[in-house]
Order: C-alpha cells, then sequence, then structure tokens
C-alpha cells in the first residue's frame, strides 16, 4: 500500500489532491516551489491599496451597459431547473424563448467544434448573457473557443438551473476560503508542507519515479509503496517530464482593484457591457473588476490602463472622483487557451510511470481552466493514489 504520498504544487489541484489522501490517513508531503500557498488562486496584501486582494472572475445576475446606459437583471431563481427560461420577466430583456433553444446544440457539442460554428455568436442574448458567460469561463473570445468545454459549462450552469449558478463570493479573499483551511486540515494531520522546495528532476527506473531531486541537497526517495502527484502548471510539467504533451498557448487575465467605498446598495457581482471592464465587484472598501482574454491589455502603460478601467468602474457603478489608490495585476498566462485545438493537448491524470500522477486545471478535465476542473482533476489523481493502495490490499502485498 502506498505510504508517503509527495504532492508537487500548492496551488488548488495540489491542495485537493492532498486533503483527499490526508482525511484517507497517507502520510503526505507537500512540496511547493514558492513561499506561499495556493498557485494562481492565491489573495496576498497589497501595499499601493493597504488593502489584501486576490484573483477572481465570474458572476452573474445584474448587468449594464455602458454604451447605452440600460441595466438589467436576470432572475435564475433557485430552481434545479432552468425554469427561468420561459419567463418573460426572469429573461434577459429583449430575449424570446427561441434564442435560448438556438443554444441546445452547444449543450451535446464536440470537443472538435467551435463555439462560433455551433451557435448563434451575435444578437441580444449573445452580448447580453452568453458572451459574458463564455467569455469569463474559456478565458478566449467565444467564437474561437472549445464547444465542448463550453457546452460543460453551460451544462453546469445554466442549465442546471439558479441552484447550480448561486454566486459564491470569497468575502475575505480566495485564500481564507479555499487555501488556509486546507493547510490548517493538512498540518493537523502531520503532513509535511515544504515552501521554498522546487522539484528540478525527477529519477525513473522500472517503469516507476525512485527519487525526487530539490537541486542542492540530498533526493527524496520514492519507496515501493509510495506515489506522487505532479500538480503544477504545464510548461513545468513540460520540463519535469519531457515527452509530455501539454497546452502550449495561454491567454491573460487582468484584474484591477481601487480603495473606494462601494455606493449603498451597489451589488456585490455586476456583469458590464460595452466597456473595457467585464465584472465589478463591490467588497468593503475596495472595488474590484475582472477582464479576460486581455491579451490586448499586457503591453498598456500600467497608470493609462488604470485610468480607463476606473472610468469604466465610475460609470458602471455610478460614483465620480479622481483615480484612488489602485493596483492592476496582469496574469499573462493566467490559463491556456480554451480553443479545440488545446484543448486536444490536456493529458489524462496517468502517465507512463505506474506511481505518478497528473494534476492540474490544464489536465483533461471536460471544463475550462477553472477553481472546480482544478479540485477535480487533485481528487482524481488521489482516487488513483486510493485505486493503487486498493489494488494492492487485493493483492495482499
Ligand atoms: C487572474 C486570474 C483570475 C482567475 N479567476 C478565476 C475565477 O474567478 N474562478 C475560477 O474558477 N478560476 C479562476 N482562475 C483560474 C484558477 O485560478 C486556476 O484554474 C487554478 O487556481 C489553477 O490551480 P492549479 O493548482 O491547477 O495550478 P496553480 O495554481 O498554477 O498551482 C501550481 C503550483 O505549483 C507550484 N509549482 C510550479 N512548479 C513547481 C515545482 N517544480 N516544484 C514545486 N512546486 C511547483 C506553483 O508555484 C503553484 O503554486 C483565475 C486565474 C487567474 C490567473
Amino acid at each position: 500500500m502506498p505510504k508517503t504520498v509527495h504532492i508537487i504544487g500548492a496551488g488548488i489541484s495540489g491542495l485537493a489532491a492532498a486533503v483527499r489522501l490526508g482525511n484517507a490517513d497517507f502520510k503526505l508531503h507537500v512540496h511547493e516551489a514558492t513561499q506561499q500557498a495556493g498557485g494562481r488562486c492565491r489573495s496576498y496584501f497589497d501595499a499601493s491599496t493597504n488593502l489584501t486582494i486576490d484573483n477572481a472572475k465570474r458572476a452573474q445576475f445584474p448587468f449594464v451597459d455602458l454604451e447605452t446606459g440600460q441595466r438589467w437583471q436576470i432572475d435564475l431563481g433557485d430552481s434545479r431547473l432552468p425554469l427561468w427560461v420561459f419567463d418573460e420577466g426572469r429573461r434577459v430583456p429583449d430575449t424570446s424563448l427561441r434564442d435560448y433553444l438556438a443554444l441546445a446544440p452547444l449543450i451535446w457539442a464536440g470537443q472538435g467544434r467551435l463555439v462560433g460554428d455551433t451557435i448563434p455568436c451575435h444578437g441580444t442574448l449573445y452580448q447580453r448573457l452568453v458572451q459574458p458567460l463564455l467569455l469569463a469561463a474559456l478565458n478566449v473570445d467565444p467564437p474561437e473557443g472549445s464547444a465542448g468545454l463550453a457546452g460543460a459549462v453551460v451544462r453546469e450552469t445554466l442549465l442546471a438551473g439558479g441552484e447550480a449558478c448561486r454566486p459564491l463570493i470569497a468575502r475575505d479573499g480566495l485564500s481564507a476560503v479555499l487555501v488556509e483551511p486546507a493547510i490548517k486540515l493538512l498540518q493537523d494531520k502531520g503532513a509535511g508542507i515544504h515552501f521554498g522546495h522546487e522539484l528540478r528532476e525527477f529519477a525513473m527506473s522500472a517503469g516507476r519515479v525512485d527519487a525526487l531531486k530539490f537541486g542542492g541537497e540530498n533526493a527524496i526517495a520514492i519507496g515501493a509503496d509510495d506515489a506522487v502527484i505532479m500538480a503544477v502548471p504545464p510548461r513545468a510539467a513540460a520540463s519535469l517530464l519531457p515527452g509530455l504533451e501539454t497546452p502550449s498557448k495561454f491567454r491573460a487575465i487582468v484584474n484591477g482593484h481601487f480603495r473606494f467605498d462601494p455606493p449603498p446598495g451597489m451589488p456585490p457581482i455586476l456583469g458590464v457591457i460595452g466597456g473595457t471592464v467585464e465584472w465589478l465587484f463591490a467588497f468593503p472598501n475596495r472595488l474590484s473588476v475582472t477582464i479576460s482574454n486581455a491579451d490586448r491589455l499586457v503591453e498598456m502603460p500600467r497608470e493609462e490602463l488604470a485610468q480607463a478601467i476606473w472610468q469604466d468602474v465610475c460609470k458602471a457603478a455610478g460614483v465620480a472622483g479622481d483615480l484612488p489608490p489602485w493596483q492592476i495585476v496582469r496574469e499573462r498566462r493566467a490559463t491556456f487557451e480554451a480553443t479545440p485545438e488545446q484543448n486536444a493537448l490536456r493529458p489524462g491524470p496517468v502517465t507512463a510511470w505506474k506511481n505518478l500522477f497528473l494534476a492540474g486545471d490544464w489536465t483533461d478535465t471536460g471544463l475550462p481552466a477553472t477553481i472546480e476542473g482544478s479540485v477535480r482533476s487533485g481528487n482524481r489523481a488521489a482516487d488513483l493514489v486510493l485505486a493503487m493502495r486498493q489494488d494492492r490490499r487485493l493483492k495482499g502485498s
């Protein structure tokens, strides 16, 4: 039975695997290259704004169109069925049931198809709901995105009714909700959490990993019953396992944060159409925005970008004022490109080495690069380790 499991990477994928295995009484070591857990899903204190900020995207319900000034709200209700599309008062304004039925081909679209070849990428419903939802989920311009991945998102959100679309907001930041409780649970279970511990190389023999090399120190031997889960981003994974096929193209996400008290009654999340900003989040003392598929903004001077975003924020939130203390965070390789071409490069969790499994938002989860996909990938890798233990028990070794 695997006695010890080494998990490389303390992002959400690695932590999900670790929590599942910790609860199944494995001895665990988590090796993280940086000094903190959470990977791309983390919170940190920002000195420019004097606030704790984090990465976040996606929301639904209230919307504003900056070009026309029109505001509306989509009411998905709390059913497990998408009954809201039958109710004119709860649908996107100026849309008909027929517009929603035209989205049906997305539900069973194959992985190789483009969104643009599967559903109409124009018209009111597209502009006011489908485009913002798919842009946030896929992080590419929806027509060039994978219809298979988009279909998975629609099946698990809009088609599953309001119950599946409840917006969950990490009031105190993503780290406080997802990362710190996982680290605490692992520490309580006696797991070793090793920060600043970057895996440099695997040593393999006889079809298995038999040592982990971290550089500058002795290698860690992997016992006959031990297993390794590699939960690092695709570029790191490809350099550690030469020959591994991974997605190779990525898209940026830009987040902007402004130290500003939201006006009374402002919704916690607001979809913004017709501007640079796509989603606006209201927190105590802070307004934050997310912009997906943001490669076009990566080279723009920071101050200019902050000003442009602040103009949108003022219009959307109905506030005025000079640029307050701000921070712009540009993640160049935020997610892999959710196109059919890149989606086809995602490997499953099993490798050519029988005690080495893969996890990560970029592995073949059936979902775009999301927190949900990361958790599923970590759980899946952990389940393979559990199956290995079960297999050995049955064989009596
Ligand atoms: C700006 C931004 C906003 C986002 N917003 C959302 C959102 O609102 N909703 C959503 O669902 N998703 C969102 N995402 C996507 C989500 O954050 C990711 O899908 C998820 O965090 C990926 O987790 P992961 O564990 O697979 O990878 P990562 O978070 O990349 O974790 C991998 C870890 O491995 C470590 N590592 C790398 N190499 C080594 C090595 N050799 N040895 C040891 N450790 C190593 C890294 O330091 C890192 O900690 C966003 C992403 C970004 C960048």
